[in-house]
């Protein structure tokens, strides 16, 4: 179900040159002063990147989240809050419009998400609702022909600077069925955001809460394809989960790049550190633990793309992702010894990424419980 093609490899190349370039530099900074990578998002909207999965119809390159995860790989290889951001509006806001809005939703917010006008995020998390949807307590009550939408998001990824959210809210009763899907600007009346600051890694991510005091929507903000509630929803969680691994697998690659070139230089007893056994068993299962992960992550993505359900290929891809890049980072930060403790190094800000997006997408736990149950059949 992998179909690698050769404009997937061509695609890879260029946004791989512009990373080194034009992302790589900023990195560090960005992650320091905990800004908002305005310019970087802006280079890649004019590299048509943020229309990559929009059809061309709306503007966007009609290409498939198989090119979504290799692009998103290349910006997080050197630089984990970047390639957060792009993921967010690939896998999450475009996700859900591609996925839930009825045609003239898609005609009304796809070219300006596809132009790069338009940032689009998902706002699902809150307090206490994070792994457990059916605890959503956010609400959008009918008002005259619309909704008001009262409620407290958080998490919102990429939120500090998005043009539209995709807010998941409850329309009645208690229970999965009744979840909704609504679009929102974060910027009208009765909306307020709240940086999110001092996180541990993806510092640069525009991370916020999002506080919803009444904010009055018209009916077709709601998202006709959510109707039947969390089931539709899902098939937004499940591209998310691709591109949080897609972002993991990214930064543990620029860990390994950086770790294989640091043990390449650094000596110790007369030899350069990567002639000695124990490095090189790391460097040699970390690079095997992320390659597995990201064949597990172009299968899920290409059976998405081919209209097939793929909710355990996505759980097991993330899974892997997560164990992977976690595996990775660590033993990055290993090999560099002290140094790997330096924020000098680059390979302290990539463990501090991974360990950020250990919880993205649903935590290991969730994702193991989602691969089981699919297996046996029952619910635990
Ligand atoms: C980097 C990052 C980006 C994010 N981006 C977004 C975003 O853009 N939009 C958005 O809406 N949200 C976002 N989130 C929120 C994210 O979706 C939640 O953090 C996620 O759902 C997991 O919840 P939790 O583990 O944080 O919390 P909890 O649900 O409180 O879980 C706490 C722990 O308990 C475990 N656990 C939970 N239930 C079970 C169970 N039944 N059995 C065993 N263990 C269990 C979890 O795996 C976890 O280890 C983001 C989070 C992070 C860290």
């Amino acid at each position: 179900m992998i179909r690698f093609e050769e404009h997937h490899q061509e695609i890879r190349e260029m946004i791989s040159d512009f990373s080194d370039e034009k992302i790589a530099p900023g990195a560090e900074h960005l992650d320091e002063t905990q800004g908002l990578p305005k310019e970087s998002i802006g280079e890649i909207a004019e590299l048509e990147m943020l229309g990559l999965t929009i059809p061309e119809e709306h503007g966007g390159a009609g290409l498939d989240l198989l090119s979504a995860c290799l692009v998103v790989e290349e910006i997080s290889r050197n630089c984990g809050s970047t390639g957060a951001i792009l993921a967010t509006h690939l896998f999450e806001g475009t996700a859900a419009i591609l996925r839930l809005a009825d045609d003239a939703g898609r005609e009304r917010w796809l070219p300006d998400m596809a132009s790069g006008k338009t940032l689009a995020t998902f706002a699902l998390a809150e307090r206490e609702a994070e792994s457990d949807a059916s605890a959503i307590d956010a609400s959008a009550g009918a008002e005259g022909d619309g909704f008001v939408i009262h409620g407290r998001k958080t998490w919102i990824m990429g939120g500090m600077m998005a043009g539209l959210t995709t807010v998941i809210a409850r329309r009645g009763e208690d229970n999965l069925e009744d979840l909704g899907a609504f679009v929102i600007n974060p910027g009208v009346d009765g909306c307020e955001r709240e940086p999110m600051e001092d996180l541990l890694g993806l510092r640069g991510a525009g991370f916020c809460n999002m506080n919803l005091n009444g904010v009055m929507m018209s009916a077709d903000q709601h998202l006709k394809g959510s109707s039947a509630g969390w089931s539709a929803i899902t098939k937004v969680i499940d591209t998310a989960r691709l591109g949080a691994a897609a972002v993991s697998l990214g930064v543990a690659r620029g860990a390994i790049a950086h770790a294989l070139e640091y043990s390449s230089q650094r000596k110790a007893f007369g030899r350069s550190i990567d002639r000695f056994g124990a490095i090189r068993a790391m460097h040699a299962e970390a690079a095997t633990a992320v390659e597995g992960a990201r064949l597990l992550l172009w299968r899920a993505a290409g059976l998405i793309d081919a209209g097939k359900s793929a909710g355990r290929e996505v759980s097991m891809a993330n899974l892997a992702a997560k164990q992977a890049s976690y595996k990775a980072t660590r033993d990055a930060v290993q090999i560099l010894g002290g140094n790997g403790y330096s924020r000098e190094y680059p390979v302290e800000r990539a463990y501090r990424d991974v360990q950020a997006l250990v919880p993205f997408g649903g935590g290991e736990d969730l994702q193991k419980i989602l691969v089981a149950r699919s297996m046996t059949g029952v619910r635990s």
